[in-house]
Parts: C-alpha cells; sequence; structure tokens
C-alpha cells in the first residue's frame, strides 16, 4: 500500500490562504462577497520598486544568485536594521529568503531537534505550529495576547528550544512594550532557548513604536522581516532573516538545498524597496489607520467588543456568546462578508477582519454586518448576543 509522510499528512493548509481563495472563488462565481480574510495589503508595489525589476530584467540580471542572497541585499538589510532597530548585522548573519514565511522555516529546521519544544504565545499566525511540526518539534501554547512573560515561564520546561514572538501581532494587532519583550528575552536566556522574532509588521504600527526583542537578547534571537507588507510585495516571495552566524550559516545550507536562491529579479526590486524612497511606506500606513479607526469604531457601534489594534491590518472582534468562530464565520458569509474564524488563530471567540481593503468596500462590509446582527438580535432577543 502506498502511504505518505505521517508528519506532512497531519499538516492542514493554511486557513488564511484557503479562506482567501474560497472567497475569491464565491466571488467568480458570481456572488456578491466582499473579502476580509486577506492578509495583504490591497495597493500595487510602488512604481520605483517595479521598475528596479524591469531594470534587473533588461540587464540580464536573470540567473541563479549565491543561496543566501546577493551581497548588497544583504548589505541594504544590515542598514536597515542599523537605521530601524538599532541592531549591527554584518551580511553573514543575513539569508535572504522566499517570504518571511521561508524565512522562519529555515530558523526553525536549523534550530529544532525531533521532541523539542517551541512556545508560540497564542492568539497567533496560522503557519507557527505547522511549521514547528514540520521541523520536528512540539508547538506549546501559551495563551497570552499581551506577552505576558508569567504565561510564557509557565510553558518552559527542559525541552524549550524556542519561543516564536511576533510584533505586531497578527491577529491580535498588539505591539509588545519594552517590558514585555525584556521579560520574554530574559526567559529565553534563562531556559537556554532561542527566540524568532517575526517582525513583519513592523512599519504598520499606529501611534506605538515598534521594537525589535533582538535588542535584549541578540545573541539568541533570529529576526525575520521582510517586503512583503510594508512594500506592498506579498507575490514577490522576498524575506530576510538576521541572526548569529552559526544559526545563519545552517539556514543558508537549508535553503540551498530547497529553493536555492530567493528570484534574483525580485531581489533586486527588494533592494530598491529597502534603499529607495520610503514616501509610499508612510501613505500606505495612514491608509490603513484611517481604516482600522473606521472599522473598529463601526464594530464597536455594531455592538462587537473589539480591543483597538496598535499594528498589523487585522481587526480581532470578539463573536456573539452564544457561537463558536466557525459558525460565526459561516453566518458572515452567508450575509456576504469573508472573515477568518479565530478558531485557526487559537481563539474560538473571535474572528479575524483584515481592513487591508478599499474603504469603499469596508462601510459596505460594515453595512452588511450590521444588518446580519440586527436579525440576529431580533431571532435571539431573550439571550441577546451583546455583551
Ligand atoms: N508572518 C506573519 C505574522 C504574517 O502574517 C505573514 C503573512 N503571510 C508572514 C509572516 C509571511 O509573509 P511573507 O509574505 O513575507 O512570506
Ligand atoms: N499573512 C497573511 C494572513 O495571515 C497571508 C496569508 C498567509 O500567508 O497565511 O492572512
Amino acid at each position: 500500500m502506498l502511504t505518505m509522510s505521517a508528519k506532512a499528512a497531519n499538516v492542514r493548509p493554511s486557513a488564511t490562504m484557503a479562506l482567501n481563495a474560497r472567497a475569491r472563488e464565491l466571488s467568480r462565481a458570481g456572488e456578491e462577497i466582499i473579502n476580509l480574510t486577506a492578509g495583504e495589503p490591497d495597493f500595487d508595489t510602488p512604481e520605483n520598486i517595479k521598475r528596479a525589476a524591469a531594470d534587473a530584467m533588461a540587464k540580464g540580471f536573470t540567473k541563479y544568485t549565491p543561496a543566501e542572497g546577493i551581497r548588497e541585499l544583504r548589505e541594504a538589510v544590515c542598514m536597515k536594521l542599523l537605521k530601524d532597530n538599532s541592531l549591527e548585522y554584518a551580511p553573514e548573519e543575513i539569508v535572504v529568503s522566499c517570504g518571511a514565511k521561508h524565512s522562519i522555516f529555515n530558523a526553525l529546521q536549523s534550530v529544532i531537534n525531533d521532541g523539542d519544544e517551541v512556545i508560540i504565545p497564542s492568539p497567533y499566525w496560522v503557519s507557527y505550529a505547522e511549521q514547528v511540526v514540520l521541523a520536528g518539534g512540539i508547538p506549546v501554547f501559551a495563551e497570552t495576547p499581551c506577552l505576558d512573560s508569567e504565561r510564557i515561564r509557565e510553558k518552559i520546561s527542559a525541552k524549550t528550544k524556542a519561543i516564536i514572538v511576533n510584533s505586531p501581532n497578527n491577529p491580535t494587532g498588539a505591539v509588545y512594550g519594552v517590558n514585555e519583550l525584556k521579560s520574554t528575552a530574559g526567559l529565553a536566556r534563562d531556559a537556554g532557548a532561542f527566540i524568532i522574532s517575526d517582525e513583519i509588521y513592523e512599519k504598520l504600527v499606529y501611534g506605538k513604536a515598534h521594537r525589535s526583542i533582538a535588542e535584549f537578547a541578540k545573541e539568541r534571537t533570529i529576526v525575520v522581516n521582510g517586503v512583503s507588507k510594508a512594500y506592498a510585495m506579498t507575490g514577490w516571495r522576498i524575506g530576510y532573516a538576521a541572526g548569529p552566524a552559526g544559526v545563519m550559516k545552517i539556514a543558508s545550507a537549508v535553503q540551498s538545498h530547497t529553493t536555492g536562491s530567493a528570484n534574483s529579479i525580485a531581489q533586486k526590486a527588494a533592494m530598491e524597496a529597502l534603499t529607495g524612497n520610503q514616501a509610499t511606506v508612510e501613505v500606505m500606513r495612514k491608509e490603513f489607520e484611517g481604516r482600522r479607526d473606521f472599522v473598529v469604531k463601526r464594530l464597536q457601534e455594531i455592538g462587537f467588543r473589539c480591543t483597538k489594534p496598535e499594528g498589523a491590518f487585522y481587526a480581532f472582534p470578539e463573536v456573539p456568546r452564544a457561537m463558536a468562530s466557525t459558525a460565526f464565520a459561516g453566518f458572515l458569509l452567508d450575509n456576504g462578508v469573508a472573515v477568518v474564524p479565530g478558531i485557526e488563530f487559537g481563539s474560538d471567540r473571535h474572528v479575524r477582519l483584515s481592513y487591508a481593503t478599499s474603504m469603499d468596500k469596508l462601510e459596505k462590509a460594515m453595512e452588511l454586518v450590521e444588518k446580519a446582527m440586527e436579525g440576529y438580535a431580533s431571532r435571539c432577543k431573550s439571550v441577546g448576543w451583546q455583551k
């Protein structure tokens, strides 16, 4: 009999990607669906970045590059980390990969042995746990939306090998402060564990400054970032990691046997993104901030409990008491709005709405949600759905 890898067969497809595809399919089939599942900027990639890619192609920059990425791009990443995060790295400590998702995968492959535990603060982004399992590790969830170090401490064991930190956070939008980051860094140090710090939403903060946990534990932290969110470049597939030279050497070797280098043309585009005019980043950030204010205000007016996210581009409201998150997401889909059930991120009490879509669509979506909730409220008068 033909059997599959038990480890791989247990991996569930990425729910965020699957639901996004499903919502698009329904729209194509003629249903009027407003898709708030997508975790990607709706903006087009800025022109200067596209031009850099066109130039690279015209000049024949179309061959393999070193697995870890072209030196100029790794130097540009070092400059960015120094300027934005006051972190000093050498190009040898940088590996450029096919998206931040790939950088996290390489980092886990490089540090995890079979049976090692990786602490994942919950709610969490969908790919962490599956990637830990693929690396042979065991995900250990610590329920702590605000990176409470006591909740993390409770989960530390002799097998703890790494802690994943994601700030700004997907799905909650939390941006962790210096105290939480310092405490978590201290815990990792005491446990002899690595930290994988996913900072892909760094540029999308709305008042609170982003800080990297590497400032407090650089010797054990692998910083992951990329160009997907800040420069509207999700399809270009460029991410990068910075970390201790020994780890990055292994990450580069792992990558050399899988994808080889990231796309040569996209690397040139990413270089322009990091070193070129940064004005578009602020234009997009401002637009996201306005949308966040609108969506959160409307959700609260409708009756949802919803904290104001400090970063990224997701709102994470609580679902009505009587419903699980999947049922509620199904209910909203029946009413024309696609969202992601919180259970996919470890919380069945929430759903995730992406506001990385036009204001017109957000206005229409909020009208549809309001109408749906009015209908729901009139059907369950005795219980009421509002908290
Ligand atoms: N981390 C988080 C928290 C994300 O939301 C995403 C978006 N998919 C990624 C990493 C991966 O980004 P990239 O497109 O660079 O692979
Ligand atoms: N980061 C996005 C999300 O969480 C993109 C989809 C994915 O890569 O999972 O929706």
